[in-house]
């Protein structure tokens, strides 16, 4: 299968941040990548900002090596040399007045307009409001805004407020960068272009869906950051909202950002508000040497949750009666993302004594290895009568789809792309946002007001054992965590 590369109009591309970890770990590697594959137009330029006093060279220099390290790229490669043509840098604080005319001098006019927002989200309303006083954004140019898109429902509100200020809600494109992964856009086609799944989808034949995003790592060395966040804020408002939206929205109109996004709030808004019986906060223990949670994060007496599992319920006629498990954790026992979808079992067995029937399971594996596999009833082979096993049907993408589905493109590299061509069905509306928050606010205001602490679970464990229990009191089992 030979991927195609859609050419993108030429653009100026200007990356505030761009000395930052981000710029240097994803967008400028990301950036590279598409130039290699022939994406990125011979006379686009990226404008690197940040206050950092340096030259084009020496932020060339910078660039080059960022792209080497993260993007694993030989130094000398003769790519990347003639990638670096693209890049220039201009000093700015974002909070000053110096180096915006020089910005301006640099931007062409009839061309993309795009101005990355890589920095602190404090500094988005300096941003925004000095590209407009300055006459270097105008109606047509894009913003891309960074998460965390605020940290609660007002602070969300205040930063669409500010932005709107200065730009249209079509010009704002809010990164969630699990939408640009290949997987999580593969669920919308596999729900969507294929017969088979739709007819099923919905609780008359789904018993329930578990999403599960697990990490190995601890917090360690941004404990302080994450401290204030906990996973409800850092995975589940943004990251995993967004999976269930996919997974659970009605099929939109047509593949256009509005009709796709106007699906997904309609899944947010049915959400039930949470009973506090139905999630269970973890916090990772000391192991031998290795810290515990409260001494990563720097406190403790911190009661920031590493680890959340809940039960979703969503409130309308498709999904009554369908519980949405989700759970999210740092310190697991393997790094994976799946979304497990169990079908209720079959009505009426006609098989006496060979064994039962067991339901259907359809895994999406989002990371590693991704791909689906379906579980099915099949003959258990030889002459001993009608006994029947359960089989996987496993693909993974990278086998199915070959060198193509080997060098699957960052989230990054897609999402960039979308913002150049102006498509943003991959980003977060406004309203999204908000409503994502409207829901999660209670939940943790619920638990800022008591005095409960996290359940403990062990560093390589599944999670607390109480999340155990969240599933067993409905009979229900969580799939195993292993890579
Ligand atoms: P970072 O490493 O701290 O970089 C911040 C950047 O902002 C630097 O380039 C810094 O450069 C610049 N900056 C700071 N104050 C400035 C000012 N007054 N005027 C102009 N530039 C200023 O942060 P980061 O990790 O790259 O994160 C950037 C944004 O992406 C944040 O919103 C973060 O939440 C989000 N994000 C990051 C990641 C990640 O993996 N890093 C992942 C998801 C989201 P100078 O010091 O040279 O000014």
């Amino acid at each position: 299968m030979v991927s195609r590369v859609i050419p993108v109009e030429d653009f100026d591309l200007v990356i505030f941040g761009a000395t930052g970890d981000l710029a240097h770990r994803k967008i400028l590697p990301g950036l590279f990548k598409r130039y290699v594959a022939g994406q990125v137009p011979e006379s686009a330029q990226i404008i690197g900002a940040a206050r950092t006093e340096q030259d084009d060279a020496a932020f060339r220099d910078m660039a080059a090596a960022a792209i080497a390290e993260f993007g694993g790229v030989a130094r000398d490669d003769p790519q990347l040399k003639d990638f670096l043509r693209h890049l220039s840098y201009v000093a700015i604080d974002a909070q000053g007045e110096g180096g915006w005319s020089a910005l301006k001098g640099k931007m062409r006019g009839g061309v993309v307009q795009a101005f990355y927002f890589s920095v602190a989200p404090a500094l988005f309303g300096d941003i925004a409001e000095r590209l407009a006083g300055h006459g270097i954004a105008d109606a047509d140019s894009r913003i891309v805004v960074e998460k965390p898109f605020g940290r609660d429902l007002s602070s969300a509100k205040a930063l669409n407020q500010t932005l709107a200020q200065h730009f249209d809600e079509h010009q704002i494109y809010r990164i969630d960068h699990y939408l640009g992964k290949e997987t999580v856009q593969n669920l919308m086609a596999v729900r969507f272009a294929n017969v088979l799944f739709e007819p099923l989808w919905n609780a008359q034949f789904i018993d329930h869906v578990q999403i599960t995003v697990a990490e190995t790592v601890g917090v360690a060395g941004r404990g302080s950051y994450y401290d204030k966040s906990g996973a409800i804020r850092d995975m589940v408002q943004n990251h995993m909202m967004q999976l269930l939206c996919l997974i659970a929205m009605e099929p939109p109109y047509h593949f256009d950002p509005d009709a796709v996004r106007d699906e997904k709030l309609k899944v947010i808004r049915a959400l039930e508000p949470l009973a506090p019986g139905d999630i269970v906060r973890g916090q990772y223990q000391a192991d031998g040497d290795e810290p515990g949670y409260p001494q990563d994060a720097g406190d403790g007496h911190s009661r920031t949750e590493s680890y959340v599992a809940m039960k979703v319920r969503i409130s309308n006629w498709r999904w009554q009666g369908t519980p949405f498990y989700l759970r999210t954790g740092k310190k697991l026992r393997a790094r994976t993302s799946e979304i497990a979808i169990t079908f209720k079992e079959p009505p009426h067995s006609i098989f006496d004594d060979s064994g039962t029937p067991k339901a259907n399971e359809l895994v999406i594996r989002l990371q590693p290895n991704e791909g689906m596999n379906l579980k099915v009833m099949i003959k258990e082979p030889g002459p001993g009568g009608m006994r029947l096993v359960q089989v996987p049907l496993d693909m993974s993408f990278a086998d199915a789809l070959g060198p193509d589905g080997q060098d699957m493109p960052d989230a990054y590299e897609r999402l960039i792309m979308d913002v150049i061509r102006g498509n943003q069905t991959l980003f977060m509306r406004g309203d999204e946002v908000e409503a994502a928050w409207a829901w999660t606010d209670p939940i943790i205001a619920a638990w800022e007001e008591g005095k409960q602490r996290p359940e403990p679970y062990d560093a390589g464990s599944s999670g607390p054992e109480e999340a155990l229990r969240l599933m067993h009191r409905d009979n229900r089992r969580w799939r195993e965590i292993r890579a």
